[in-house]
C-alpha cells in the first residue's frame, strides 16, 4: 500500500453531510458552542435537498383546523403500522415549533392573504382521523427544499460551523471498543487526506436512490454513510422499503411534486379515466404514494397505459388557473418544458412511478443516537454516531413515507441530534489516541480501488447493478424475481473484482470517486434485495404479489441487515415500537389501510 500523509483536525462533534439534515444539525450543535465541523462532497447548497419542491408538513392550522395528533395519526398510518410510534409523535409535535424557527433563520414560504405561512394539501394527510383533507404543507412555491437549504447555510455560517467542502469521507474510524471517534476523508480538491476526531459524528448523507437506474434523486445520492456503518460491521434497518413517487417525469425521471395533485391536478389513463376513483374512492389522487404508484402500475399492466407503448400515464393540470400554476408551481413548468417538451398550461404530463426515497437507513432513537442492536437490548446505543434525515431510520416513515414529512424530518431530527450532543459531549474535552487499525483498514481500500486495472468501468457495473434493481426489486415484487434478483446482485458484486480506475491520482478524480461510491452502492443494493426477500408479507412500498396481505402477527418488526466483506448478509429484527412518547396522545391501533 502506498503511505498516505494524514492531517490531523479536532472537533467536539463532525457532521457528515450538508443537506437539510445535516446543516440543520451543523446550527444547533454550533449554536450550543459545540466545535463543529460540516464536511460535505458537493457545494452545501448543491445538496439533493435542493430539489425539494412540494413543502413541510407540519400541523400549524393556517388554511383550516389541524392537530398534530392528526398528523401523528396519517403518519402511522401512511407508515402501515411499522413506523415508531414514540418517534412519530415526536416528530408531529415538535414540528410545529421547528416551522416557526425555519421562519425566523429567514426560509422565503409562500404566505396566505392574512401573511401566514401558505399550506397545500399533500397525499395522506387528513383532518380528523381520516376524515377530510388537512392543508398541512407549509411550501416555498415549488423550491421549499432550496429556500430551507439556503437558510441553514447562512445561519450555520452565522453561528461559525466550519465547513470542508468537497471533502469526501472514506470511511468511520472506530476505536476497539468498538466506538466511533471520527472520521477519514479525502479532500478532493488538492488530494489530501484527512482524520477528523470527534466525540459524536453525526451521519446525515442521504439516500441511495442512484442504485436503481430511474430515480428522481441526484446522481450523489449514494448512501455513503449507510455502507460507512455497514463496514465498520453495524446493521442498517427496514432496507427492503424503497419509495417509488407516483410521477417521475416519463424516459426522464425527474419528479413533478405531489404539490401538483395537491393543487388540483390529476391522473388518467390511456381511456381518459380518473382511474384513482376506483382504487382510493376518497382520497383518489391524493392516497399515500405506494397506492397511487401500484395502482398506476396496474392500469399500465392491464393495457390502459397511455402513449404508443402503453408505458405511462397522464398527469393534467392544464384545467389549473395559469396564474396559480405561474406563482405556486413555476420549478415544475420548467421541468416538464425541459423534460417532456410540454406546455403545462395546454397539455398533460407523461408519468411513471419512479424511485425516489429510502425509508430504510441507519437506525436510530428519536434523540438521533445510532442503535447497535444486541441480544439483549434491542436499543443498544452505537456510541459516537448519530444520524439524521434521509440516511437514518428513526422510523417515522416506516413502509412508507408521507410526502412532505422527509424535509420535516431533516429539521425535527437534525435538531434533535443536536440537542442531544449539547447533553453528552464536553465541549472542548480531550481526544483519545487514533486506534491505528481501523484507519489502515480505511485507506487500503481507497489504495484498492486506486490501483484497480481491472477490464470493467465503474460505469458499466454500475448500469449493470442499477438494471438489477429495477427489474428485480420495484413496485411489485415475487419471491422468484427477488431470489433471481438476489443471484444477480451476486454476480454484478463479484464483477467488481474486475472493476478498472483509469486515474491514479487524488486530485479530482472522478472516476475513482465515483468507483468509491459504487462499492458504497452495491452493499446497500445486497442488502435491500435480501431484505426483500426475506419479508413475506405486502406492507407500504414492499409489495409482494405472492404474499399480498399484511401479516402484523409475524411481520411487525423491523428488518436488520449486515453484510460481510464478502457480500454475505445476515438478517435480524428488532421490534415496533408499539407505544406513545407521552400520555398526550393515543397509540394508534393497526387496522386495514384504505384511503
Ligand atoms: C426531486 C425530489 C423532490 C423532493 N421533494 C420533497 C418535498 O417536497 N418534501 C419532502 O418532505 N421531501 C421531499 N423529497 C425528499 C427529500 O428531499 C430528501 O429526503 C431530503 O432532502 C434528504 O435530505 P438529507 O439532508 O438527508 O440528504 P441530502 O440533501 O441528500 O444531503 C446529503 C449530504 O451528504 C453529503 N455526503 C454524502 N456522502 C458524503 C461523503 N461520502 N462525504 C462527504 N459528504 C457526503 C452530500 O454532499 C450532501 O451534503 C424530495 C426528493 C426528491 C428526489
Amino acid at each position: 500500500m502506498a503511505a498516505y500523509s494524514v492531517t490531523e483536525h479536532y472537533y467536539d462533534v463532525v457532521v457528515v453531510g450538508a443537506g437539510g439534515a445535516g446543516l440543520r444539525a451543523c446550527v444547533g450543535l454550533a449554536q450550543k458552542g459545540l466545535k463543529t465541523a460540516c464536511l460535505t462532497k458537493v457545494f452545501p447548497t448543491r445538496s439533493h435537498t435542493v430539489a425539494a419542491q412540494g413543502g413541510i408538513s407540519a400541523a400549524l392550522g393556517n388554511m383550516g383546523e389541524d392537530d398534530w395528533r392528526w398528523h401523528m395519526y396519517d403518519t402511522v398510518k401512511g407508515a402501515d403500522w411499522l413506523g415508531d410510534q414514540d418517534a412519530i409523535e415526536y416528530m408531529c409535535r415538535e414540528g410545529i415549533p421547528a416551522i416557526i424557527e425555519l421562519e425566523h433563520y429567514g426560509v422565503p414560504f409562500s404566505r396566505t392573504e392574512g401573511g401566514k405561512i401558505y399550506q397545500r394539501a399533500f397525499g395522506g394527510m387528513t383532518t380528523r382521523f381520516g376524515e377530510g383533507t388537512a392543508q398541512r404543507t407549509c411550501a416555498a412555491a415549488d423550491r421549499t427544499g432550496h429556500a430551507i437549504l439556503h437558510a441553514l447555510y447562512q445561519q450555520s455560517l452565522k453561528h461559525k460551523a466550519e465547513f470542508f467542502i468537497e471533502y469526501f469521507v472514506l470511511d468511520l474510524i472506530m476505536d476497539d471498543e468498538g466506538a466511533c471517534v471520527g472520521v477519514v476523508a479525502w479532500c478532493l480538491d488538492d488530494g489530501s487526506l484527512h482524520v477528523f476526531r470527534a466525540h459524536q459524528t453525526v451521519l446525515a448523507t442521504g439516500g441511495y436512490g442512484r442504485a436503481y437506474f430511474s430515480c428522481t434523486s441526484a446522481h450523489t445520492c449514494t448512501g455513503d454513510g449507510n455502507a460507512m456503518v455497514l463496514r465498520a460491521g453495524f446493521p442498517l434497518q427496514d432496507m427492503e422499503f424503497v419509495q417509488f413517487h407516483p410521477t417521475g417525469i416519463y424516459g426522464a425521471g425527474v419528479l413533478i411534486t405531489e404539490g401538483v395533485r395537491g393543487e388540483g391536478g390529476y391522473l388518467v389513463n390511456a381511456k381518459g379515466e380518473r382511474f384513482m376513483e376506483r382504487y382510493a374512492p376518497h382520497a383518489k389522487d391524493l392516497a399515500s404514494r405506494d397506492v397511487v404508484s401500484r395502482s398506476m402500475t396496474v392500469e399500465i399492466r392491464e393495457g390502459r397505459g397511455c402513449g404508443e407503448h402503453k408505458d405511462h400515464i397522464f398527469l393534467h393540470l392544464d384545467h389549473l388557473d395559469p396564474k396559480i400554476i405561474a406563482e405556486r408551481l413555476p420549478g415544475i413548468t420548467e421541468s416538464a418544458k425541459i423534460f417532456a417538451g410540454v406546455d403545462v398550461t395546454r397539455e398533460p404530463v407523461p408519468v411513471l412511478p419512479t424511485v425516489h426515497y429510502n425509508m430504510g437507513g441507519i437506525p436510530t432513537n428519536y434523540h438521533g443516537e445510532a442503535i447497535a442492536p444486541t441480544k439483549d437490548n434491542s436499543d443498544a446505543i452505537l456510541r459516537g454516531v448519530m444520524a439524521a434525515g434521509e440516511a437514518a431510520c428513526v422510523s417515522v416513515h416506516g413502509a412508507n413515507r408521507l410526502g412532505s414529512n422527509s424535509l420535516l424530518d431533516l429539521v425535527v431530527f437534525g435538531r434533535a441530534v443536536a440537542n442531544r450532543a449539547a447533553e453528552i459531549v464536553e465541549a472542548g474535552a480531550s481526544h483519545r489516541s487514533t486506534p491505528k487499525v481501523s484507519l489502515d483498514k480505511a485507506l487500503a481500500r481507497l489504495d484498492h480501488f486506486r490501483h484497480a486495472k481491472g477490464r470493467l468501468p465503474t460505469a458499466q457495473i454500475r448500469l449493470n447493478m442499477q438494471k438489477v434493481m429495477q427489474n428485480n426489486c420495484a413496485v411489485f415484487r415475487t419471491g422468484a424475481v427477488l431470489e433471481e434478483g438476489r443471484k444477480l446482485i451476486e454476480d454484478v458484486r463479484q464483477s467488481m473484482s474486475e472493476i478498472g480506475v483509469s486515474d491514479r491520482s487524488l486530485i479530482w478524480n472522478s472516476d475513482l470517486l465515483e468507483t468509491l461510491e459504487l462499492d458504497n452502492l452495491m452493499a446497500q443494493a445486497i442488502v435491500t434485495v435480501a431484505a426483500a426477500v426475506d419479508r413475506k408479507e405486502s406492507r407500504g412500498a414492499h409489495a409482494r404479489e405472492d404474499f399480498p396481505d399484511r401479516d402484523d402477527k409475524n411481520w411487525m418488526k423491523h428488518s436488520l441487515t449486515w453484510i460481510d466483506d464478502k457480500g454475505h448478509v445476515t438478517m435480524d429484527y428488532r421490534p415496533v415500537h408499539n407505544y406513545t412518547m407521552t400520555n398526550e396522545v393515543e397509540y394508534v391501533a393497526p387496522k386495514a389501510r384504505v384511503y
